[in-house]
């Protein structure tokens, strides 16, 4: 018996009075971000535990339209879809280190032999442990794998709905290449691919240098949606050059202001009963704060350093990490510090500290002259201070985050700086795990190599949320064509009357006949309800069945629009056909 080719995976029609969205007429106390609160109240999301959802039918449709997307635009540039697993033996993640180096956010568990696993947060070691098998000559490649799958991060902080998960869905891919000519190319396509990605999602996206953090690596840029509402990362960013970084990794640009002014301003000791901040400081010697200095007590790895920013400045610390060579500082906790300082917390200066604690200080104090930092003693703080006269700093560097109107590092214009949702990551990892891991080919003279790597993320659940972010009202979603769960809602304003029942299916079949996805919203509820579900769950297209039926009209309205428009019925669906194409 011949079997039937499989039906199309989407179910083109629905009745309202059968789908699974349960809608809630008030906001979620817990939710505090626009995307969060929509999709708990149009029924999209549920909550298992923090940071944990089930994908309800209508936002699971959106998440597979997502998927639709990124499989297509993978395919396009040769990824071949693979499945691994999210069971990880922890001996392949000690092979690199990462056991350890990943830190918290790994989820572990045990066998019944008491083995060690990690329920998956990313795939590197899987996948190398996967290649280093199989590839063993320059022939096979390159070759460009990816996935979508649940990925697990036990997150500090998970928060925002869909935005920052500890079980969410990612979609990771990872190319191998015999050279870094190879890997810019793998990059290249995949960066491309991500455009079109968001592009295709509806998303307006910037892209943005990035800092390569504890994955390791050399180029890597992250894929923003810049939106206010979610301050989950910074970016800086030039309107004139287009020049894009995450803050965490922008460079503070430092001109050397030449001026080797003289003090003659002695180092003396003042009282500063109870003064600890910036800005009590300042306020209490009537000193601006640019002419104080900032003193953090950070531990990095083993080490105990004090980091050194000028008073109106913030530590970077990813940078403070990069310089230290580690990759993470903490700042040290009550304990430490007054071990460190001999004081309290808020009197910590660079002179004067315990032995054996190095000094990182920024490029800007060094162009202080006469400043104000804390004394090391309780209480007090030094006043004349003159770098390299009163203390030596072991490290000179850029460790500040960069503000609004620093000048861009590239054209010195002012930068700006907006805070954004980082929806997709594509990092050059080069031979990193490859070497640790010693997954090599031949060349063709048999010489061995490393293989040289690329990885690359998007967060698909991630990205869900963010488009909601950048497109609602205060109605609900308003969902691009291309990701909607439905295309089409016909609303009869009254079931019960005949007339308008029996156009109402009779359009609905008419758009289902061609393929288009359509809710009939069948139920016997109030108009205004079913206006404002329908609104709320933010299908593009609804038409309305209403008395003007008697005189072959309907009403159709467009999600995005305020008026409604008075169409003939029989010209409705072909309007829905040209509005979808
Ligand atoms: P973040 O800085 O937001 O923690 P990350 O640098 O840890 O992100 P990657 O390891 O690059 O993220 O993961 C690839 C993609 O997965 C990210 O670009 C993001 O879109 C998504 N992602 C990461 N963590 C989460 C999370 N906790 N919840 C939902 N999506 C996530
Ligand atoms: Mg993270």
């Amino acid at each position: 018996m011949a079997t039937q080719a499989a039906e199309s995976v989407w179910a083109e029609t629905m009745k309202m009075s059968q789908v699974y969205a349960p809608t809630l007429r008030e906001n979620p106390a817990e939710a505090e971000i626009a995307s969060h609160r929509l999709m708990l109240r149009a029924g999209l999301l549920r909550k298992l535990s923090a940071g944990i959802y089930t994908y309800l039918p209508l936002g699971y449709r959106t998440v597979r339209k997502i998927m639709q997307i990124v499989r297509e635009e993978m395919e396009r540039i040769g990824g071949q879809e693979v499945m691994m697993p999210v069971v990880q033996p922890a001996e392949l993640w000690h092979e690199t280190g990462r056991w350890v180096d990943y830190g918290d956010e790994m989820m572990k568990l045990k066998d019944r032999h008491s083995r060690e696993f990690a329920l998956g947060p990313t795939h590197e070691e899987v996948i190398t442990d996967l290649v280093r098998s199989e590839i063993n000559s320059y022939r096979q490649l390159p070759v460009m794998m990816y996935q979508i799958q649940n990925k697990y991060r036990d997150e500090i902080r998970p928060r925002f709905g869909l935005i920052r998960g500890r079980e969410f869905i990612m979609k990771d891919a990872y190319s191998f290449d015999r050279d870094q000519t190879g890997l810019d190319h793998s990059y290249d396509l995949v960066y491309q691919a991500y455009v079109r990605i968001f592009e295709r999602c509806g998303l307006n996206t910037k892209v943005v240098e990035a800092d390569a953090g504890a994955i390791g690596g050399s180029d890597t840029h992250e894929f923003m949606v810049i939106t206010d509402a979610v301050g989950e990362a910074e970016i800086a960013y030039c309107d004139v050059c287009g020049y894009a970084a995450n803050v965490e990794k922008a460079v503070c640009t430092f001109e050397p202001s030449g001026l080797a002014q003289e003090t003659n301003e002695e180092l003396k000791l003042v009282d500063t009963p109870g003064q600890r901040t910036i800005e009590e400081v300042s306020a209490f010697l009537n000193i601006p704060p640019h002419r104080l200095m900032k003193t953090l007590i950070y531990k990095a790895g083993s080490q105990v350093v004090a980091a050194v920013v000028r008073g109106d400045h913030e530590i970077n610390e990813v940078k403070l990490a990069r310089a230290l060579g580690v990759l993470e500082v903490e700042l040290a906790n009550e304990e430490l510090i007054a071990q460190v300082t001999k004081a309290p917390v808020g009197f910590a200066g660079p002179i004067g500290l315990a032995d054996g604690v190095p000094i990182i200080a920024d490029l800007e104090v060094m162009e202080l002259h006469g400043a104000v930092c804390g004394a090391n003693s309780a209480d007090q703080h030094y006043r004349g201070v003159e770098p390299g006269r009163d203390f030596a700093p072991d490290t000179v560097v850029d460790v500040r985050m960069v503000g609004a109107d620093d000048p861009c590092p590239k054209c010195k214009a002012p930068l700006s700086v907006a805070s954004g949702i980082e929806v997709g990551h594509v990092f050059k990892l080069g031979k990193k795990y490859s070497q640790a891991m010693n997954a090599t080919f031949l060349d063709e003279a048999g010489q061995e190599h490393p293989l040289v790597m690329g990885c690359y993320g998007i967060g698909v659940s991630r990205t869900a949320a963010a488009v909601i972010e950048q497109h609602h009202d205060k109605n609900g979603i308003i969902w691009p064509i291309s990701i909607a769960p439905y295309h089409v809602i016909v609303v009869p304003v009254n079931y019960k009357d005949q007339q308008q029942r029996q156009a109402a299916e009779d359009l609905y079949r008419a758009v289902e006949d061609l393929g288009i996805e359509v809710i009939l919203d069948d139920r016997d509820e109030r108009p205004g309800v079913k206006f404002k579900d329908a609104d709320l769950i933010g299908i593009p297209i609804r038409v309305v069945v209403g008395k003007r039926i008697g005189q072959g009209q309907v009403e159709l309205k467009l999600r995005w629009e305020d008026e409604a428009e008075i169409v003939d019925v029989n010209t409705v669906v072909g309007r829905i056909q040209s509005i979808l194409r």
